[in-house]
């Protein structure tokens, strides 16, 4: 059998730990497009250890919802025990400071379909990142896809984010991710979508949801302790994607390693001898009909593997 595997992203070695986000399997009921009750929400209060956050696009678009932050605190423990930064990278910086959702209303809205509980749950975490211009992209999103976009995950802190399997160095965890879906849209629809607004990494994933981030963008420094006027830094490594193919009598299958959250999806194609499609499939495993000669299949948008029969 002749393989040939294309990366669609540059790689660099990873470390990462297959898994289902469960959690973010649970529509959290938050649906774009609603409207929330802001008033008296966009302060946190004036104490001594909070300090001006980011602030959102806000339901009028003119980023003028603004919250606190507190800085990062050892006594959180081992929940906020970030990794050091993956490669050196700065991209992988450890947030400096953090939203206390505790202080707001989940009701809060920080873009006009997006209230603030969609991103920030206080079960992941009390202590949040949402990098701002993540926002803006999300309403970008909302906006073209033209109605409800339902946020399964958005940040995960380090502790939420191991127990859900997630990578060791998920972009959940630094504020610039989340997984997404829309009802009548298909995954692959939604990611085209992120690509074309400029999202740094996209995947899918068999649970059916659309993992968008935007890894190489400036970090916000609402949260991190980042010269906005420095040289910009280097794009953040990309993990380490594989995929081959396995065949267990006429079925395919296509283990993969290096998806942040479970298992990735997977399209499958079936060619004749002269190239002509004879059947599409998606799943985990495929059976290519008779006659096929050839075999492609690709896993999560990021790896392509083909082989001839
Ligand atoms: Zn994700």
């Amino acid at each position: 059998m002749f393989l040939l595997v294309a990366c669609i992203d540059p790689t660099s070695a990873r470390h990462a730990r297959p898994g289902l986000d469960s959690d973010d399997l649970v529509d959290t009921a938050f649906d774009s497009g609603r409207s929330g009750d802001t008033a008296d929400s966009g302060n946190a209060g004036d104490t001594a250890s909070t300090s001006a956050g980011p602030c959102y696009l806000g339901p009028a678009r003119d980023h003028s919802m603004c919250l606190d932050v507190v800085p990062y605190d050892a006594a959180w423990g081992s929940d906020y025990a970030y990794p050091a930064p993956y490669g050196g990278s700065e991209q992988y910086s450890v947030p400096a400071r953090f939203i206390d959702i505790t202080a707001y209303s989940a009701e809060l809205e920080i873009a006009p379909n997006f209230v603030l509980g969609e991103y920030l749950y206080d079960w992941k975490g009390q202590h949040g990142v949402m990098q701002t211009h993540v926002v803006d992209f999300m309403q970008q999103v909302r906006d073209a896809v033209g109605g409800s976009v339902t946020v399964n995950s958005g940040y995960r802190n380090p502790s939420y984010n191991a127990s859900v399997g997630g990578a060791e160095y998920s972009r959940h965890m630094y504020g610039d991710a989340c997984d997404i879906d829309v009802s009548d849209m298909s995954a692959d629809a939604l990611a085209e979508i992120c690509d074309g607004l400029g999202a740094d990494y996209v995947a899918t994933y068999d649970t059916g949801h659309t993992h968008c981030d935007w890894r190489d963008h400036p970090l916000d420094p609402a949260f991190y302790d980042v010269d906005p006027a420095g040289p910009p830094a280097p794009l953040a490594p990309r993990p380490a994607h594989t995929a081959r193919l396995s065949s267990a009598g006429e079925a395919f299958t296509a283990p993969a390693t290096g998806f942040d959250e479970g298992e990735p999806a997977r399209r499958w194609t079936a060619y004749d001898a002269e190239g002509a499609v004879l059947a599409v499939g998606e799943g985990v495993v495929f059976v290519p009909p008779a006659g096929a000669t050839r075999l492609r299949v690709v896993v999560g948008r990021q790896v392509v593997v083909e082989a001839a029969l």
